[in-house]
């Protein structure tokens, strides 16, 4: 039996960093225009292209986004809403949360809380580290400030109840591996000597393949994807050719995280 009710769960979930992405591992890196406009790119252009293709094939999907970011593109968050997307959390300046005091990870967690339900009405349901990495406090935190999922481990390839010191939570985590993550081929800077762009025909071979498996047993796929990345010209193909194989294959479910976590909470707590 399926573990999600409408088919396969295939989460695209995109992470809009936009300027963030610098100014959070280095502020000196706001004083490097050129650099900063490569964060640009996400909310400029890549962004748009994304919601485009999404609206022609109807599909709606979960996008982190920074607090900062919220409440400087509210042109951006508007036109997500609009499609019937999600905003869920991902800090509030992009902080790497495994560096950071109890008290200054407590403030990211507020203060995006706070952007988000001012921009939608509603706090977040969902929650990213935006570093890839949590504190040994984090989960507790997620638990205390009442979110239903998370999308940050790679232990698994199916979803499971989050625990906090041993204790299970109703938290559904949704894992999440470097290679369902566009940055790991496609992330390119001056200040990242040692990234090396890969061919989108490649990325594509490689996420056919890895859904290919996941369905066949029956877990699920989390893309982690960028709008400054994934929104270029000769990467958005990578996107469509997905979207495109798994609606081929008939019983696949491309949905919001909060969707599909409410939809299998259920089963996980009563141990399926
Ligand atoms: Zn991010």
């Amino acid at each position: 039996m399926a573990l999600a009710t409408r088919g396969f769960p295939l989460l695209l979930t995109f992470e809009l960093d936009a300027e963030t992405i610098w100014t959070a591992r280095d502020p000196a890196y706001a004083a490097r225009p050129v650099l900063m406009s490569q964060g640009a790119y996400g909310w400029k252009i890549g962004i748009w292209r994304v919601i485009d293709l999404l609206r022609r094939y109807a599909l709606q999907a979960t996008f982190f986004v920074p607090g900062i970011v919220v409440e400087q593109r509210p042109q951006v968050i508007e036109a997500l809403l609009r499609d019937g997307h999600e905003i869920a959390h991902h800090g509030h300046t992009h902080a790497a949360v495994e560096t950071l005091t109890e008290a200054a990870e407590r403030a990211e967690m507020e203060h995006g809380i706070a952007a988000i339900r001012r921009a939608t009405g509603a706090p977040p349901r969902g929650y990213r580290s935006p570093s890839g990495e949590l504190s040994r406090r984090t989960p507790a935190l997620l638990r205390d400030y009442g979110f239903g999922y998370a999308s940050n481990f790679r232990d698994d390839d199916s979803a499971y109840l989050l625990e906090v010191a041993g204790a299970p939570t109703d938290i559904v985590e949704l894992p999440c591996r470097a290679v369902m993550d566009d940055a790991t081929f496609f992330e390119h800077a001056p200040v990242l000597p040692d990234r090396v762009m890969q061919p989108p025909a490649a990325v594509l071979d490689v996420w056919t393949s890895e859904l290919d498996t996941l369905e066949a047993e029956d877990r699920l796929m989390v893309l982690t994807l960028h709008p400054a990345l994934i929104g270029q010209p000769s990467r958005l193909p990578v996107l469509d050719g997905i979207i495109q194989h798994a609606l081929s294959t008939g019983d696949v479910w491309i949905g919001r995280c909060d969707e599909i976590s409410d939809d299998l909470r259920p089963r996980l707590l009563a141990g399926g």
